[in-house]
């Protein structure tokens, strides 16, 4: 996959793209990364990528000659049928679609996308009207600009590369997954989410200044195992999240299981 970045500030990303698994999906040369200085494509001496907004009001607008000239020169397909190149171009925007794990399921496909950094007030319309070919945003609040978003996209994005991660398994069973796997195969075929937080984690040791790991994780009865994972991650949901219980693929037992914690009929 290639990932292209622009930004004014290009050094921020030197953090985010220099460990872990974006930097071994580099070296294995199963993500290409490139960030790109957007005041390269200013043409003044200043180097001026922003301007005063039309119509008064506080701040800055980034211009939208050196967007487009970057992307350009990038060679990205055109908006129209840029799909079918598998590629997108992406705004980050406060006012954007929010970006969730089944937004980055769908980046990840792709074979190319570039990421657009705004800065000060935001980013002239006609990038997001007329380059971009979505808006993604990666929570209700504003940042200071769309670095901090770009490097939240690249890392989940990246991580669901085939490849990118020592166990692909491990990616499928997480918080907010949808892939399902099918129980009865031992525990590690116990936590496809089906949209669900993920279960409790436990490692050594079993006693840690008085505090215990729940024995049945150390009984090897594997469906008991099952069991005990599915409804500590449905009593996290409720907990936590219950707004993904509307959505969540949920079974009979789980229902059952939900009925339990509860005490009402579901
Ligand atoms: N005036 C804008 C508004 O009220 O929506 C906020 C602009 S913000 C200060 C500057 C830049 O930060 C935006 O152009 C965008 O690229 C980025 N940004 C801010 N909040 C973001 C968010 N929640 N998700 C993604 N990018 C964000």
């Amino acid at each position: 996959m290639k990932i292209d970045i622009v930004t004014i500030f290009p050094e921020f990303f030197r953090g985010p793209l220099d460990h872990g698994i974006i930097r071994r999906a580099q070296e294995t040369g199963l993500a290409t990364i490139e960030v790109h200085d957007l005041r390269a494509f200013a043409h003044d001496r200043h180097k001026t990528v922003d301007d005063r907004p039309f119509g008064g009001g506080e701040g800055m607008v980034l211009k939208p000659e050196p967007i487009f000239e970057c992307i350009e020169e990038l060679k990205v397909a055109p908006r129209e049928g840029r799909s079918e190149f598998r590629e997108s171009v992406v705004l980050l925007s406060a006012q954007g679609k929010r970006f969730d794990q089944s937004v980055a399921n769908e980046l990840a496909a792709l074979e190319r996308i570039v990421l657009i950094c705004g800065r000060y007030e935001g980013v002239d319309e006609r990038v997001g009207r007329y380059l971009a070919d979505r808006e993604l945003s990666i929570g209700d609040y504003v940042l200071s600009g769309g670095e901090l978003g770009a490097a939240v996209i690249l890392d989940c994005v990246t991580r669901l590369i085939p490849g990118a991660v020592g166990n692909q398994a491990s990616t499928q069973q997480e918080s907010f997954t949808t892939f399902s796997l099918q129980p009865g195969n031992g525990p590690s075929s116990t936590c496809a989410s089906g949209g669900l937080l993920d279960y409790p984690h436990y490692t050594r040791p079993a006693d840690f200044r008085g505090m215990g790991v729940p024995e049945v994780l150390a009984s090897g009865n594997h469906e008991e195992i099952r069991r005990w994972r599915r409804r500590t991650a449905l009593e996290k949901t409720l907990r936590n999240r219950p707004d993904l219980l509307d959505e969540a693929a949920l079974s009979d037992e789980d229902k059952k299981l939900l009925a339990q914690i509860t005490g009402k009929n579901l």
